[in-house]
């Protein structure tokens, strides 16, 4: 079962992510999709019904916005599979994905069994019952502490769920990522980075600790991140700031819901303190730009934690970044290449609180935990899960989460450095 999960994949090291597409070429895609029919028949897809149920057993089907209207042609379709069922104006997108579903090419092979064995790991981290819920902010505190769920995209927007994957969760620090590539779209690397640093700081993710530069040692930790938060838009209101944040959000997630949750940002700013000194702290040092509003970055800042996504939109994210920028569920690209490198780097190297360094050398993905139990993994050019379970270790990461992960490594060999050591 092992050595199949590794060679399944071992092809897929390396690979390249899914980019954007042209408009498309009439004349190419009426010969492609005969080619595709010709190609589909030869493997005994002799009708739409047959090509549907193939797609599906793959993780793609009419939920898919980007085969949301050939599949529904497809299902309409009568007599056997032929090339004007798949709907007028297929978009050349649609096509290529397609081509490589049918052509055993998508970017999680053997998709079924992938899944039986994800939810094995599922199971296994479910059984796990330790750690506590995080009642520093009073909100948090009335989480269900057994909930439990997990999403899966791919970055061709395959998708598989299990549990609790559509309860929606607040994000708390699964936002930091985000918020740190968006100041850095807003401003370039070189002002964001005179302000915040790219060190793991060796500190709980609330320390009042700066580098030796006066800075917050990350975007990370919460400092870090209030930091992005005073360097997103500073000229405008707190609420117009939220709501730029929130539709970012909204884009990367696929367009899936993303609210404030009211309650859990009252309950934060009622038992403020830490993050209060952490900005006291800053501004006594000139670490912020000058004439910001440190009042509005901490309120930002505490408005972007109370954003709320489920695991099936959190997976999305996770497989937009893993796509190189790309959001794998529209085709729209979300965030530079380049924004989408720096930021998984620190994911890498800072997203798991204290266990940072133990999780990159021990399950080697990029990925990002918050108090409220939520998880993000990446997967680079495979795809990427979303995971809730609120019970917490002691150094803030779920439990079931990092369970979960250190499974998934045992089978698949996702581990960034896994190609230099397999045979
Ligand atoms: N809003 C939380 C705080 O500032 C985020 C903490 C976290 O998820 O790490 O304390």
């Amino acid at each position: 079962m092992f050595r199949s999960g590794l060679s399944r994949f071992s092809r897929f090291r390396g690979r390249r992510a899914r980019f954007e597409h042209g408009p498309q070429d009439g004349a190419g895609l009426d010969t492609r999709l005969n080619a595709l029919c010709d190609e589909a028949r030869a493997m005994g897809l002799n009708t739409p019904q047959a090509l549907l149920e193939y797609l599906d057993a793959r993780g793609l089907d009419t939920a898919l916005p980007r085969l949301t209207n050939c599949l529904t042609a497809l299902s309409r379709a009568e007599g056997p599979l032929a090339p004007d069922q798949f709907g007028a104006d297929l978009p050349l997108d649609s096509l290529d994905l397609l081509e490589r579903a049918v052509g055993d090419r998508l970017a999680i092979p053997d998709f079924a069994h992938f899944c039986h064995r994800v939810s094995g790991f599922f199971s296994y981290a479910r059984d796990n019952r330790r750690g506590q819920i995080a009642d520093y902010i009073p909100e948090l505190a009335h989480q269900d502490e057994d909930g439990f769920g997990l999403a899966l995209c791919s970055i061709d927007g395959q998708r598989f769920n299990l549990g609790e994957a559509q309860t929606g969760f607040c994000l708390q620090s699964v936002v930091k990522p985000l918020n740190y590539a968006l100041a850095l779209a807003l401003n370039g690397e070189s002002l964001v980075h005179t302000h915040v640093g790219r060190e793991p700081s060796g500190r709980r993710f609330n320390e009042l600790a700066l580098d030796p530069d006066g800075r917050p040692h990350n975007p990370m930790i919460n400092a870090g991140a209030i930091m992005c938060a005073a360097l997103i838009r500073p000229a405008q209101s707190v609420e117009a700031r939220a709501e730029l944040v929130r539709r970012f959000v909204l884009s990367a997630a696929g367009g899936a819901g993303c609210t404030l949750d009211e309650a859990v940002y009252r309950s934060e700013l009622e038992t403020a303190a830490r993050n209060r000194s952490l900005v006291n702290m800053m501004d006594e040092h000139d670490a912020f730009p000058p004439g910001t509003d440190t009042k509005a970055a901490l309120d930002l800042y505490f408005r972007t934690c109370a954003l709320t996504l489920d695991c099936d939109a959190l997976s999305v994210v996770a497989a937009m970044l893993a796509n190189g920028g790309v959001c794998p569920v529209t085709g729209h690209r979300v965030i530079d290449p380049g924004i989408v490198r720096h930021t998984l780097s620190l994911m890498l190297t800072c997203g798991m609180y204290d266990y940072s360094g133990e999780f990159a050398f021990t399950v080697g993905l990029p990925a990002k935990s918050g108090v409220s139990g939520g998880l993000m993994i990446v997967i680079p050019g495979v795809g990427g899960f979303g995971l809730w379970s609120p019970r917490l270790d002691r150094q803030g990461n779920s439990v079931r989460g990092v369970e979960f992960c250190q499974r998934l490594i045992e089978d698949y060999p996702f581990h960034i450095f896994a190609g230099v050591a397999s045979e």
